[in-house]
């Protein structure tokens, strides 16, 4: 079976965060740079609920660890507004993937990366789980040494 799948927003703001934090740019430049972050984690192989029977409760949970780790990295870390904002960038995208799971459909996606010429990286849910987690732990661990 073939999986139309989406990278979790909670992992492109994590890969934005740490772009953000170890590449030494001006703001236009990092800007880019999670924007195509986000496309070429689009292209890896990875999984995501959005074909699950409960994709709202799912995308509600990750929209909502995004918006965590922002108070938090704000809060907690006393990560910078920009900082936070390259994050924010990087999984804005993924913004048309939410609103289509609200609603229950696919479809009407306006980012290129999920549109259905673009070629997804997809595969079974375990594989496509552990991928974004190494993608996360990778981040963490970036963000923690820099
Ligand atoms: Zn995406």
């Amino acid at each position: 079976m073939a999986y139309y799948s989406a990278v979790w927003v909670t992992v492109h703001l994590y890969a934005g965060l740490a772009l953000g934090a170890a590449i030494p740019a001006p703001w236009w430049a990092l800007t880019l740079i999670v924007l195509a972050s986000h496309v070429l984690l689009d292209l890896v192989p990875h999984w995501d609920y959005t074909r699950t029977e409960h994709p709202v409760r799912y995308g509600a949970l990750d929209f909502g660890a995004a918006v965590l780790t922002v108070i938090v990295g704000y809060v907690a870390f006393g990560a910078s507004v920009g900082l936070l904002a390259l994050g924010v960038i990087s999984a804005a995208p993924d913004f048309d993937v939410l609103y289509n799971a609200a609603r229950g459909r696919q479809g009407d996606y306006w980012w290129p990366s999920h549109w259905k010429s673009f070629p997804h990286g997809s595969c079974a849910p375990l594989p496509g789980i552990l991928t974004q987690a190494a993608v996360m732990a990778a981040s963490c661990l970036t963000l923690a040494l820099v």
